[in-house]
């Protein structure tokens, strides 16, 4: 997954000059109507801004979700990473790494990460690897650093991870402290992108009758998109602007995605780790009789 904006790789590659890890929660970051406020820490007991009206979670619901990049430093952490990912993270080759997130089923922070394609940044040194950590349950204390992972400097966020990857747990501090710097970030209202919305929750791009002024952004209604991508925020974009000033043009067509067999039996393979499904051979008969069993074999289902 992609670090949202320049300011954070920016902060990043500060840090990464300064003087190592972040202390907990040094950036927290808004993903609502809020800007990014740097430098304040999230008090433990502070739930967070009450999560916006309509697209937000509500009271009770909202959850905060915390999410670190995190540098490697030396060659001490990537043969981990190699071993899991099976891909060589200082390839450079433009392959991701992890291809994705990579979920810890077990760790009770539900710690994911993710390699993405190296090196992440333009003057990312050569013998530094980029990595992203997010967690689902920060709340709950961790497996290996019993503490919850919002109270967590970005050392012991490093020192949990590493527990995770297998390191040998008696070389976890000093690795932990030595040869990664991570920078914890609290995003209270990162879980309002995924609560289910209704349509008249958010704004119309161009409200009815208005004439000079329109909405952007993951938080304004445009038809059928997803948000939580670029896309969504450029097309709102492209949409007030051609609409404001009866621009003729017109705005990419939403990726019909959902509606397409296709990438959903992609999906399924892919989410399966192309584990193909043993169906019983009558059933198989029967559906090689129609396109369905084409497909389902075309796209490595079954
Ligand atoms: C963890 C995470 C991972 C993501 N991964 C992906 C991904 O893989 N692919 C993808 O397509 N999308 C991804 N996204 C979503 C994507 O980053 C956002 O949808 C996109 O950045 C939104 O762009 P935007 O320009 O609309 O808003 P933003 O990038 O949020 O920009 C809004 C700007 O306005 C500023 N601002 C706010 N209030 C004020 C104010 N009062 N005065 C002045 N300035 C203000 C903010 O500081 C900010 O710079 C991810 C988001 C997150 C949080």
């Amino acid at each position: 997954m992609r670090a949202p904006g320049g300011g954070r790789a920016a902060a990043h590659a500060r840090l990464d000059l300064a003087t190592g890890h972040a202390p907990r929660a040094v950036h927290r970051i808004e993903t609502a109507s809020r800007s990014i406020r740097r430098g304040g820490q999230v008090p433990p007991s502070d739930p967070g801004p009450t999560a916006p009206e309509g697209p937000g979670p509500g009271p009770g619901l909202r959850r905060a979700r915390e999410g670190e990049p995190l540098t490697t430093l030396d060659g001490k952490i990537p043969p981990y990473i190699q071993k899991i990912a099976q891909r060589d993270p200082f390839a450079f080759n433009g392959r991701q790494v992890t291809g994705g997130l990579s979920t810890i089923r077990d760790s009770a922070w539900v710690m994911s990460w993710n390699c993405e394609r190296q090196p992440h940044f333009k003057a990312q040194p050569k013998d530094q690897i980029v990595i992203w950590i997010t967690g689902q349950q920060d709340d709950r204390p961790g497996d290996f650093v019993k503490k919850p992972m919002r109270e967590c400097t970005g050392e012991e966020i490093t020192r949990e991870w590493l527990y995770h990857l297998g390191v040998p747990t008696e070389q976890i501090p000093e690795i932990a402290a030595k040869s990664a710097i991570c920078l914890p970030c609290i995003m209270p209202f990162c879980t309002a992108f995924f609560m289910p919305r209704r349509t008249d929750d958010r704004p119309n791009i161009v409200p009815e009758h208005v004439v000079n002024f329109a909405f952007l952004g993951q938080f304004a209604e445009t038809e059928r998109d997803t948000i939580f991508t670029t896309e969504y925020s450029v097309r709102t974009g492209m949409e007030a602007v051609y609409t404001l000033l009866n621009v003729e043009r017109a705005v990419p067509e939403v990726w019909g995605s959902a509606y397409d067999i296709r990438c959903w039996l992609k999906s399924i393979a892919v989410s399966r780790d192309y584990e193909k499904i043993e169906l019983p051979r009558p059933i198989m008969e029967l559906l090689d009789r129609t396109d369905i069993g084409g497909l389902l074999r075309k796209y490595g289902v079954v």
